[in-house]
């Protein structure tokens, strides 16, 4: 099991870039409230908001503004969305070893099972515009279940998948919900330290590495480990 967003490809990367280049865009509409929510963080307090991991950009952008505005105009919000999904598209981009860590584990027969938070319609276009979803045996996405992967239902929907496997790992970058999940499904969870979740503790992973490569030699090495028992 894989996670996508900051695991295989730069999305807290690409957010923040697309962030920027709000600035200039709220200035010039004197949306000063919503600067100054962006400019003190106060969009951390949507971390554990289960809402915010299945709903789509649209909605989210949408909910944000009401947050900081009681009324937002429709238009303001079409136009917000246009720029925001322009600036991040044009940014986002696969880390330099997803590609060899999705070929290597194909190459020794892995299933592999993407699990991702977030609307399908947003998921569904980061898969296609990286290039990468014939990787993928399932692919298992947020907005399509209905659950968050706060919650392990995803997590059993992906085991479920490949009931006779049973040498299970989850390489993801966030440890309350990928690490979590892993390990309620009895995976081997390792944990790939990048993105907005880098400088979180670990409490549910098994291995912490630094990128996919190191993730690969893990697995590995575990599978010698299994093979040889
Ligand atoms: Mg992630």
């Amino acid at each position: 099991m894989v996670d996508l967003d900051d695991t295989l490809c730069n999305t807290w990367e690409a957010g923040k870039y697309t962030i920027i280049r709000l600035f200039p865009h709220l200035l010039r509409k004197r949306k000063f409230k919503a600067l100054f929510y962006i400019l003190t963080a106060r969009y951390r307090e949507l971390e554990q908001s289960r809402e915010l991991l299945v709903l789509d950009l649209d909605k989210l952008l949408q909910r944000i503004m009401e947050r900081v505005y009681s009324r937002v105009k429709r238009e303001d919000l079409e136009e917000m969305l246009e720029l925001v999904d322009r600036t991040f598209f044009s940014n986002l981009k696969l880390f330099p070893d997803a590609k060899y860590f999705l070929e290597e584990l194909k190459k020794i027969n892995a299933k592999l099972v993407l699990v991702t938070d977030s609307s399908t319609y947003w998921q569904r276009k980061k898969l296609e515009y990286l290039g990468i979803k014939d990787y993928f045996d399932g692919i298992i996405i947020s907005g399509e279940t209905g659950h968050s992967k706060l919650d392990p239902h995803n997590f059993l929907l992906a085991r479920r998948m490949f009931p006779n496997e049973d040498e299970v790992y989850m390489v993801g970058d966030r440890d309350d919900t990928d690490m979590k999940g892993g390990k309620a499904v009895g995976a081997i969870t390792i944990l790939v330290k990048r993105g907005y979740f880098k400088g979180k503790r670990a409490k549910y992973a098994d291995y912490v590495v630094k990128d996919l490569i190191e993730a690969l030699e893990v697995i590995k090495r575990e599978h010698e480990k299994r093979d040889k028992a």
